[in-house]
């Protein structure tokens, strides 16, 4: 499915020009503009879903696949020391565009990139109860 109003779709038919790295048959890769490092990819399904929760299992193999040609690209072309895979679903946890993409940030030593604080839990018995919450709504 394709949805008109979409920018990734209309990047992954065509009508939009990308920095396109690496293509199959189900996802397309191509350079985020706004970079978190130098060649920061963006893996991107052709076929349209918002986020994880609405994403088929079954096309998780082909990003899987291109996850590891890109980044393996960003070490041997870059000499990345290391790379950042990560997604964003909903608002809340910074999503901008509605269309399911995994970003691909290739690391470098001391390049000054934090990804998000470490916090705590007050205690264990907090833990185990937060744990037996979501354990119990696993569907
Ligand atoms: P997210 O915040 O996880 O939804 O990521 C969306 C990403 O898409 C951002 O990092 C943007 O910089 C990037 N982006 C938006 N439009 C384009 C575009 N036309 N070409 C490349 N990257 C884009
Ligand atoms: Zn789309």
């Amino acid at each position: 499915m394709i949805k008109e109003d979409c920018i990734f779709c209309r990047i992954a038919n065509g009508e939009i020009p990308s920095a396109k790295v690496y293509e199959d048959d189900d996802v397309t890769a191509f350079l985020d503009l706004a970079p978190a490092n130098r060649g920061h990819v963006l893996i991107v399904p052709k076929r349209h879903f918002s986020n994880a929760l609405d994403f088929p299992c079954d096309l998780a193999p082909s990003v899987c696949l291109a996850v590891r040609k890109v980044a393996g690209a960003l070490v041997s072309a870059l000499n990345a020391r290391g790379f950042n895979v990560f997604q964003n679903n909903g608002p809340a946890a910074g999503q901008t565009v509605f269309h399911i993409h995994w970003h691909v940030i290739p690391r470098f030593e001391n390049d000054g990139l934090a990804m998000w604080p470490q916090g705590s839990y007050p205690s264990q018995e907090d833990m185990n109860e937060l744990a037996e919450k979501i354990a119990s709504a696993v569907k």
